[in-house]
């Protein structure tokens, strides 16, 4: 548990520190953009892009399924828009889902690893956010984008809403900016070149860098499976690395993604991609506003417990097998300011 406190400190000491480079990365490049993505560790779009903390904003849930009639979820999707539009600045939703170039069973389990129907959910979502983000004068502040991230290389591949064209970032790391540019543009004739633009200079430059490092590492098919120990609900968790599943709160199946994370990590064991003395962790998480003092965090305290609670009771139910694995179970809050996760309550269960 000190290794992962250490990992949330060193993740907020980065995030207090680097809000000048946030600034100027917002002045520069006025798109804000958010992320529809898994629950699975292997897809984070924030390390995927190699985008400083607090630049992107992700909502995570199991095969990347979001629907804007969850109440909660409506809430957190239109104060992030809200905000975006009160201040002129232009969106993007990243609607991705994910896949493996080597292995189908390295792709999504929440889909049963079908990536015809990991992609047609994403495909959905994108139209209609298309369609309900339209102003009455016709205009638009928002532009969903489908991307596939392939697991095996951590590559973005972009998806064309009308059709199936595809564009790969690997095929634009060769071309000059202008070249990129006009590519993209092409690609993607809806969009406002100057929300291009920004996507290129950000998330897209970052995976040029991510994919050649991970090029780079030279990896084993095992190295492209899952790793996962830590199942996380809630949200504030994206300083979480892929040891870690991360489910929000909103979906209404919540207990059934709490049990296919649970699966997994079970599996982890079994197969060996984990070591099992290392045991696994349940966290909860729930992020508070520090201007709302002591019981802004009392109250997010209070939710983050009763999460903890729920998905230790699917575990128990559900996938009792995973247990006895269980070292730690911590429900904690997150500083919107500072991102410094609080643990307020922490119980050492049973070791394996
Ligand atoms: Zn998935």
């Amino acid at each position: 548990m000190n290794l992962l406190l250490g990992q949330n400190r060193r993740y907020s000491v980065l995030y207090v520190v680097n809000k000048p480079v946030r600034g100027k990365i917002r002045e520069h490049y006025p798109t804000q953009i958010g992320v529809w993505e898994c629950m699975d560790g292997r897809t984070r779009m924030e390390s995927a892009t190699e985008m400083p903390a607090g630049i992107l904003q992700s909502w995570e849930n199991g095969g990347a399924r979001f629907d804007l009639r969850w109440p909660h979820f409506q809430t957190s999707f239109m104060d992030w828009y809200g905000h975006a539009r009160k201040n002129g600045r232009p969106c993007v939703v990243l609607v991705s889902w994910h896949r493996s170039r080597s292995n189908v069973h390295l792709g999504c389990k929440a889909h049963r690893y079908d990536d015809a129907a990991a992609e047609a959910l994403a495909r959905a979502q994108v139209k209609e956010l298309w369609s309900r983000f339209k102003e009455d004068d016709g205009k638009r502040h928002l532009y969903p984008i489908e991307v596939c991230l392939e697991t095996d290389s951590e590559t973005m591949i972009f998806q064309r809403r009308k059709d199936s064209a595809t564009l790969d970032v690997s095929g634009l790391e060769i071309l000059s900016q202008p070249e990129a540019q006009k590519r993209l543009q092409g690609f993607y004739p809806d969009v406002p070149p100057c929300v291009l633009d920004d996507l290129l200079a950000t998330i897209i430059a970052g995976n040029i860098r991510h994919i050649q490092k991970v090029r780079s590492m030279g990896r084993t098919v095992e190295e492209c499976d899952h790793c996962e120990s830590i199942i996380a609900v809630g949200r504030g968790l994206e300083w979480l690395d892929k040891r870690a599943f991360i489910i929000g709160p909103f979906d209404p199946r919540f207990p059934d993604m709490v049990e296919t994370a649970a699966k997994i990590v079970l599996e982890n064991f079994h197969k060996g991609t984990v070591d099992v003395a290392g045991g696994a962790m349940l966290l909860a998480s729930t992020p508070f506003r520090e201007c709302l003092g002591r019981p802004g965090r009392e109250m997010a305290g209070l939710r983050a417990s009763s999460l903890l609670d729920t998905a230790h009771t699917v575990i128990k139910e559900r996938v009792p097998d995973l247990v006895p694995h269980l070292r730690y179970t911590i429900a904690g809050t997150v500083s919107n300011d500072t991102r410094r996760f609080l643990p307020v309550d922490v119980v050492r269960q049973g070791q394996s």
